[in-house]
């Protein structure tokens, strides 16, 4: 299961908008965007691109692709199921996304980042339904249960995690009780 493992605040730089791809640091003063905004390279010292509409376009999906995690192949295949399924391909699409076992695990707060996230489904640590899941991008349902293995839940990271949690905009699909480290989709997500 092959995944991005180049530097991450670059990508933020070259996408031009913070991604939170890095957990606290992202809050941080440390951010790498906040302290050197331009384009990482010699050339994106004080310079001014324009872009073409394709630019413009190609910058938007290496956002969504970075931001959930994803490598060029797992988004195409993503993008060509949802095209295939019935209904606006966009808003199946962004569905699929958000519905990845690591996205919710990230979003319920259980994880500081999306590849913390992904590693504690990885490790182990997570069980949705009461049964051990351990791939990433498996998609969860409305009305999966999310919880984080009993053993597990004495382990440092998860209240610094619950701690940014309260940092980002709560979404309405999810019930969490961070006090027991357990989750619940309620709903199915919205764009
Ligand atoms: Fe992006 Fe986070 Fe790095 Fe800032 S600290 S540049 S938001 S990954």
């Amino acid at each position: 299961m092959a995944r991005y493992i180049g530097p991450v605040c670059k990508v933020c730089r070259r996408e031009g908008s913070k991604l939170y791809l890095k957990g606290e640091r992202c809050y941080s003063d440390k951010c790498s965007f906040e302290r050197k905004p331009a384009t990482p390279g010699v050339q994106g010292v004080g310079r001014r691109i324009k872009k073409s509409e394709y630019g413009l376009q190609l910058r938007e999906k290496q956002k969504v692709k970075y931001s959930y995690g994803l490598l060029e192949k797992q988004f195409r295949n993503q993008f060509f199921a949802a095209d295939k399924a019935k209904g606006v391909t966009a808003d199946t699409f962004f569905r699929g996304l958000e519905l990845r076992l690591d996205n919710v695990v990230y979003r319920m707060g259980f994880g500081r980042s999306r590849n913390e996230a992904r590693q504690l489904v990885r490790h182990n640590h997570i069980y949705v339904n009461g049964k051990k899941l351990n791939i990433p991008s498996a998609k969860v349902k409305v009305g999966d249960e999310i919880t984080v293995k009993e053993k597990s839940r004495s382990m440092s990271g998860f209240e610094l995690a619950t701690e940014l949690y309260g940092k980002r905009v709560p979404l309405p699909w999810f019930e969490v009780d961070h006090s027991k480290l357990t989750g619940k989709v309620t709903q199915s997500n919205e764009r």
